[in-house]
């Protein structure tokens, strides 16, 4: 049996250390919102990996489809001898999304090919090639994901060129002390400076940052930045990728804003720890698309799908919705009472379940603190927690906790959290 350590070590030796690595622990177990590493400790994970199992760890009902799938077959690839699951699946995506109209969808595998190949739909529906995304904006690590991503460090640094013709709008957020107003000035400027609207084919958004720190577009923005789309023929695509899924109270963040995109991109916690990715949109748009232009050997994968299958229904049965608002309510209100007791939270923030506190310098609160937000995580680790970071300053700390946990759970971690907060 191996340590923790162990792992480590042979870890630095064997795997590139390009995939960070926040905690130095092995995970063995993992059921619901707990975790148990290689030498039996046991952590509660505020994470959720990174917002994948909005349903817990090994949900029974994925896990027993997964299973009757296993039994089934594991892998025809879909573009050559085709199954039923996919349509199945495809048909719920296309009821599930806020569209009103006919929507088809495309199956991948992770969340950088959704967004990938919502680009490529956009520019193939509109025969424009202009792309624009915001500051602070993360869609993934292939080339093009981290062209539309906003944040420079770690992601690009070193790893460009990238593809062309995408242009960085300002988010409307605090920290860049940009309004809405401000931020629909700013498009305007890159309209008027940069590139013709009617070049453009895409404008793509999280309506809630994840990586970029948590920061919630308004209704008012997005509905704002849906009339400009509506004005210029631009394609608005949402990245759900982290927010989808129930996270925010919603079964997608868009929802809140009553705005409808035209292509939705999803993953994480669709197939509740399988990887699989969707795009959903418009048919008028997701037909454009040429036979043979889209898709991928594993792109669309039977145990993938029979996971998410499992996901659908557990938004009904288990409310994950109604879970979300009530977790959300319940750990703001927790997380506020500790910003009175620790000067060094300077804002808690988010949407229903996706929630996140800053750590700032206790002697200008104006400062980020990156150093005191990356002990946190290590102290909170070694008391048994899992935290995770973000922010383009890298001093926000998301709360990303299972729907499915239960409020004793929840209450245990936020203990943790607190006497985390007393020795960092
Ligand atoms: N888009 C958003 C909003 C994300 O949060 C992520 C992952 O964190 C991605 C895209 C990329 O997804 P993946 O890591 O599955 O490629």
């Amino acid at each position: 049996k191996q340590s923790n350590q162990q792992w480590q070590a042979r870890r630095e030796a064997a795997v590139t250390p390009g995939v960070g690595n926040s905690l130095q622990v092995y995970i063995e177990k993992a059921r619901n919102a707990e975790l148990w590493d290689a030498e039996g400790k046991r952590y509660i994970d505020f994470a959720s990996g990174i917002a994948v199992v909005n349903t817990g760890h090994n949900h029974p009902k994925v896990i027993e489809a997964v299973s009757a799938q296993l039994e089934k077959f594991t892998h025809p690839c879909f573009q050559v001898t085709p199954y039923g699951s996919y349509i199945e699946l495809a048909e719920k995506l296309n009821k599930l999304v806020p569209i009103s109209g006919p929507t088809q969808t495309l199956l991948m595998s992770t969340g950088a090919e959704a967004v990938e190949n919502a680009i490529k739909v956009a520019r193939v529906a509109t025969g424009r090639t202009a792309v624009i995304a915001f500051r602070g904006a993360f869609h993934g690590r292939t080339l093009l994901g981290m062209a539309l991503t906003g944040k420079v460090q770690p992601y690009k640094k070193g790893y460009g060129p990238f593809p062309g013709g995408i242009f960085h709008a300002p988010y409307p957020a605090s920290y860049l002390g940009i309004s809405e107003l401000q931020a629909i000035g700013a498009l305007q400027g890159i309209f008027a400076a940069d590139v013709s609207p009617d070049e453009v084919a895409a404008i793509i958004i999280e309506p809630v940052q994840g990586e970029g720190g948590f920061y919630a577009a308004s209704a008012h923005f997005l509905q704002q930045l849906r009339t400009l789309c509506d004005e210029h023929g631009i394609v608005l695509i949402v990245d759900e990728i982290q927010s989808g899924f129930c996270r925010t109270g919603k079964t997608f963040a868009i929802e809140h804003s009553g705005v409808e995109p035209d292509l939705v991109t999803m993953a994480k916690s669709l197939a509740g720890g399988f990887p699989l990715s969707a795009l959903v949109g418009k048919q008028a748009l997701m037909q454009k698309a040429q036979a043979g232009g889209l898709g991928g050997t594993y792109a669309g994968s039977p145990l993938g799908i029979a996971a998410a299958l499992a996901v659908v229904e557990l938004i009904e049965e288990e409310q994950l919705n109604l879970k979300a608002q009530a977790q959300g309510a319940w750990v703001t209100q927790h997380l506020q009472q500790l910003a009175e007791r620790f000067d060094c939270i300077g804002d808690v923030r988010g949407l229903g379940a996706m929630v996140a506190i800053e750590l700032v310098e206790q002697r200008d609160r104006h400062k980020p603190d990156k150093v005191l937000t990356q002990a946190l995580v290590q102290e909170a680790g070694r008391q048994g927690l899992v935290l995770l970071s973000c922010g383009v300053r890298g001093n926000v700390i998301r709360f990303l906790i299972p729907l499915t946990a239960s409020k004793e759970i929840v209450t245990e971690g936020l203990n943790i959290l607190s006497s985390a907060l007393e020795v960092v």
